[in-house]
């Protein structure tokens, strides 16, 4: 069985095609621009391969995992909507509405990127087989996804972790970008809050240990809250950010230092498999698409 994936991103639309069992046949990228502009060409894409010549070849469902917020409330009149984006061409842009209309009415399965992420990474990755475990992405802005008994947590809409408030760290003078909060999890610790402390672009900080060592608390602040919060088994770390790949060791050591042992499990005794990074090497947002494909099929 065939699928088509979209991994919808703010600066680049992944388009491809795949099966069940998570292998991606082809992929092509397309630069978010516009709707007006972008779209057209997404749906040219998944429209060849629904009018396929074979029917072995025609993909079956869609699975879009998409930049947020979005509404993913499946009874809600906005369901499949970008919501308030900062990228103000898409704000209220209807996804899954113009995708369904523009292809047949195919089932789409519709989730935010960060869920595409963690669900890619539970059915075919470093997850695999959990029932509870969080990914984070550590960007140009900071998300999370999360799986809570084996479910895709929504909840009202869908979690917001970037944006939990940080104990400033003494000595830190930073006041924080985030528009809505100053210094919240985003607002101190994005590929922006690292680039406006220190006056330079994260990636260009790599030798600089200062920036790696703060950068670490702030992380492990808002990894102990989700441990404490929803008791994952495992905690999956991606974005630019954590290209850094220093990070780790200093985010579990600070993780294990803030809890203090008030927790005892084998997930934290064994810290390095509890706090790790993706382990589909930069597929997994698309393979997550594939799988909510898959779903939206089965339903
Ligand atoms: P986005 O969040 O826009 O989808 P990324 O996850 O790549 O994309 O995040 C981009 C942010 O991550 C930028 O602020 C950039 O400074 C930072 N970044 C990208 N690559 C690296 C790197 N190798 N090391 C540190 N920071 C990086
Ligand atoms: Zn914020």
């Amino acid at each position: 069985m065939l699928y088509g994936a979209l991994e919808a991103g703010g600066t680049k639309m992944i388009c491809a095609v795949g099966n069940e069992s998570g292998q991606i046949l082809d992929q092509v990228s397309i630069k978010t621009s516009t709707p007006e502009e972008t779209m057209p060409e997404v749906i040219r894409y998944f429209r060849a391969r629904l009018d396929a010549e074979a029917e072995d070849d025609r993909i079956s469902a869609l699975g879009v995992a998409c930049f947020g917020p979005v509404d993913v409330r499946k009874h809600a009149k906005t369901y499949g909507n970008i919501l308030y984006t900062p990228k103000i061409p898409w704000r209220n842009y209807p996804m899954v509405k113009t995708l369904k209309e523009a292809l047949n009415d195919i089932p789409v399965g519709f989730d935010t990127d960060v869920n595409g992420s963690l669900l890619g990474e539970v059915t075919w990755g470093c997850a695999k087989g959990l029932t509870d475990a969080v990914y984070f992405t550590i960007g140009t802005g900071i998300g999370m996804g999360a799986m809570s008994g084996g479910n895709l947590v929504h909840g009202m809409l869908h979690p917001e972790a970037g944006h939990i408030a940080m104990s400033v760290v003494p000595g830190d003078s930073y006041a924080g970008h985030c528009p809505s909060h100053g210094a919240c999890f985003e607002g101190m610790a994005s590929g922006p809050a690292i680039q406006a402390r220190w006056g330079k672009p994260a990636k260009e900080l790599a030798d600089n240990p200062e920036v790696w060592e703060l950068e670490a608390k702030y992380i492990a602040q808002a990894m102990t809250a989700v441990t404490y919060m929803l008791s994952p088994q495992k905690i999956i770390l991606g974005g630019g950010v954590m290209e850094q790949s220093q990070l780790f060791p200093l985010v579990r050591k600070y993780v294990l230092e803030y809890i203090n042992n008030y927790i005892d499990t084998k997930e934290l005794r064994n810290i390095s498999s509890y706090i790790t990074p993706a382990a589909l090497n930069g597929n997994q947002g698309i393979m997550g698409a594939l799988k909510l494909a898959e779903m939206a099929a089965a339903e």
